[in-house]
């Protein structure tokens, strides 16, 4: 059998971290994303080792030893010019990724920051600084994954040229990417269509030297394409369509990478992820090259 992309949601450490292991295999999820704590908050209560341990002991069981990643909270600004926030979030970062470590989690999704003003290369430098200083200080920790974005405001990192400028500064085995497609359309990169899909996977290529990006976030959205603005919706009720996630799920190039949905949940916390699942399960096992009939994408 072909191989396909562990397919899995960001879901709530509500109750204790490892009922998010739980809630994973409840919806059949082969990769996991959570908040290693309350992502509005400057600092989280320690996880107690019991704690983390029964984690890791739930995820190796479910098999999400390795497909399991931490959001950090969005209240980090690597790039920030003024000097306060900037060494708050730093320690955030570092703390993140001593989370992480303690979980057993594959990597920590970070977005690279706002310049707020300074500019995107003088943005670029001071979030690579800000990333290693926080991956110096947490040397055991899984890699800093960095995260497309939609660029609204002074948002960096909505150009893999920047990602590409930002890894650059970094030790190479200690970062990565995230693709998000919402982030990616919102951006401008039209990858409801198989020319703009290539053409993103080229400039992978050319402008960060990789070959694959490391986790996918995989959100339908229904913001114009290139309008720098954030929204996610369900998958197969925005404009990339159904289309879009069964080219994304059947790609060859992809079959190893991890991919989570951070979609609308539904009223019950679940019934809106476990659709969506089932949808993307059916659409990855369908044999790769099948055109399908899956209605057009926009
Ligand atoms: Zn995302």
């Amino acid at each position: 059998m072909e191989e396909r992309p562990p397919l899995g949601a960001h879901l709530s450490i509500a109750g204790g971290v490892w009922r998010a292991v739980e809630r994973a295999v409840e919806l059949g999820c082969s990769a996991l994303q959570i908040f290693s704590q309350a992502p509005g908050r400057w600092q989280g209560p320690p996880i107690p080792e019991p704690a983390a341990e029964r984690f890791r002991e739930a995820a190796a069981r479910a098999g999400l030893g390795r497909t399991s990643f931490a959001h950090a909270p969005y209240l980090i600004n690597v790039a920030a010019p003024d000097n306060e926030l900037w060494e708050r979030s730093v320690a955030l970062l570092k703390d993140q990724l001593d989370r992480a470590r303690l979980l057993g989690l594959a990597g920590v999704v970070l977005h690279p920051g706002a310049h707020t003003g300074s500019g995107a290369g003088p943005g670029i430098r001071r979030a690579a600084e800000g990333i290693g200083r926080a991956l110096e200080a947490a040397p055991e920790a899984p890699p800093v994954l960095v995260e497309v974005t939609a660029g609204q405001g002074t948002a960096l990192g909505s150009r893999l040229e920047e990602i590409g400028a930002l890894l650059e500064l970094l030790p190479e085995d200690r970062v990565g990417i995230c693709w998000d497609t919402a982030h990616l359309w919102g951006a401008g990169y039209d990858i409801a269509g198989e020319e703009g899909w290539e053409t993103l996977w080229r400039e992978l290529a050319s402008r960060t030297g990789r070959s694959r990006p490391d986790l996918l976030h995989l959100n339908d959205t229904n913001v114009a394409l290139g309008s720098r603005k954030d929204r996610h919706e369900r998958i197969g009720h925005g404009v990339l369509g159904v289309a879009t996630f069964a080219r994304i799920v059947r790609d060859g190039r992809l079959a190893t990478t991890p991919m989570v949905l951070e979609t609308p949940k539904g009223s019950d916390g679940q019934s809106w992820d476990r659709e969506a699942l089932e949808l993307l399960r059916r659409l990855a096992s369908e044999p790769r090259g099948h055109t399908g009939d899956h209605g057009h994408a926009h």
